[in-house]
């Protein structure tokens, strides 16, 4: 008997920043290993946006501004296992982890996953600051200009509010 286990597809989507190196290389790169990880297809990826790095007391012009885009996935992975394929994509791009918010090579953040809303020590969903960050709003809104952040409603009307429109 030919018994095969379906496993259940997510929709999920993932936030890329980089302000360090050559940031569009580490960006083909990333999406390339995304793409050809086992159990996720890549289904949309934005234009990529420059951004001023924020640090902990605020934006600052003077660190290396940060290359940011979102990608849309669909996958068979449950969301630890999909942050450790992230995390894993992160270290060979060399991510190094120093201080809080500091400068990196490369960040993949899990935003939303099948519009779940969880929170664990490792994993929080979805993103706790997604909802006020532009640079993750702008670029999710082009790809998908009609999708909710759960929790926060939808991302046109937090990004419309966050740019004072
Ligand atoms: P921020 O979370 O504010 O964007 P950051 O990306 O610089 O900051 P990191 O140092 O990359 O923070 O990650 C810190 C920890 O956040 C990671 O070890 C990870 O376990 C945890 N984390 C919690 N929720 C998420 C999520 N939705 N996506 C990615 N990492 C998360
Ligand atoms: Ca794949
Ligand atoms: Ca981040
Ligand atoms: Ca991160």
């Amino acid at each position: 008997m030919n018994v095969q286990l379906r496993r259940i597809e997510a929709d999920a989507v993932i936030a890329i920043g980089s302000n360090l190196g050559d940031r569009a290389a580490t960006f083909s790169a990333a999406l390339r290993a995304l793409a050809e990880a086992d159990g996720i297809e890549v289904t949309a990826i934005s234009s990529p946006i420059e951004t001023v790095a924020v640090r902990p007391d605020g934006e600052d012009p003077d660190a290396p501004a940060y290359l940011n885009a979102v990608v849309l996935v669909r996958t068979t992975l449950a969301p630890r296992a999909l942050l450790s394929l992230l995390n894993d994509i992160e270290r060979e791009h060399g991510r190094v982890r120093g201080e809080r918010w500091g400068d990196r090579t490369l960040d993949l953040d899990i935003i939303d996953y099948a519009g779940l809303q969880s929170s664990s020590a490792d994993l929080t969903l979805p993103h706790p600051r997604a909802h006020e960050r532009t640079f993750v709003l702008r670029p999710w809104a082009e790809v998908a200009p009609e999708a909710v952040l759960p929790g926060h409603g939808r991302i046109a009307d937090l990004l419309a509010t966050l740019e004072g429109r």
